[in-house]
């Protein structure tokens, strides 16, 4: 299957989760083995040769980094919400646009000067995937790259990214 058919199962569902929010529902295309194929496909090849390790983030990133870890022979290191992880390595907080989140990282899985890729499904106002990248780089690694499917411009999460290298398959 071509990309673009592939990014045509996504599903945009009005009014969720809030009144005024288009959502974007990856469902049908991780439910279609050669739309999901392709899809891995392309987000494979946006990570540079050099990266050492992907970051997936709770929970569709997981799918998608793993998936591409294993097209890669990259492995995977889980960023969580809190409560799930045994030995924390560290947590940030962050905003979100009705109250606050927190993420984790796993305790000696990233070492220091370790070149780390970021991997999620949608690049919104970017303080998700940002507090991805401090946890890797409070823990010594370097953010090589952030790979994601969709990106939603007018959010902007490029500039909450700083400078740091985002790959997206779509921007709507
Ligand atoms: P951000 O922190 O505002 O960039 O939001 C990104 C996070 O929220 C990602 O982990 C996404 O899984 C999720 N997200 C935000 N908007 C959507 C959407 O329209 N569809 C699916 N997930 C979304």
């Amino acid at each position: 299957m071509q990309l673009d058919e592939a990014l045509g199962l996504i599903t945009e569902i009005p009014d969720f989760p809030e009144p005024g929010v288009l959502f974007r529902d990856l469902s049908p295309l991780f439910a279609h083995g050669d739309g999901f194929a392709a899809v891995t496909d392309a987000l494979a090849a946006t990570v540079e040769p050099d990266v050492e390790l992907l970051a997936a983030v709770e929970a569709r990133g997981f799918m998608l980094a793993a998936a591409v870890g294993y097209a890669r022979g990259l492995g995977v290191v889980l960023v969580r919400k809190p409560g799930k992880l045994p030995l924390v390595a560290g947590r940030v907080h962050y905003e979100l646009e009705y109250g606050t989140a927190a993420l984790e990282l796993p305790e000696k899985v990233v070492h220091a000067g370790a070149r780390v890729a970021v991997v999620d499904d949608v690049l919104a106002t970017g303080g998700t995937v940002n507090a991805a990248c401090r946890l890797l780089e409070d823990a010594g690694a370097t953010v090589a790259g952030v790979s994601v499917v969709l990106e939603l411009a007018a959010l902007d999460g490029r500039s909450a990214l700083g400078g740091r290298k985002v790959s997206s398959l779509q921007i709507a």
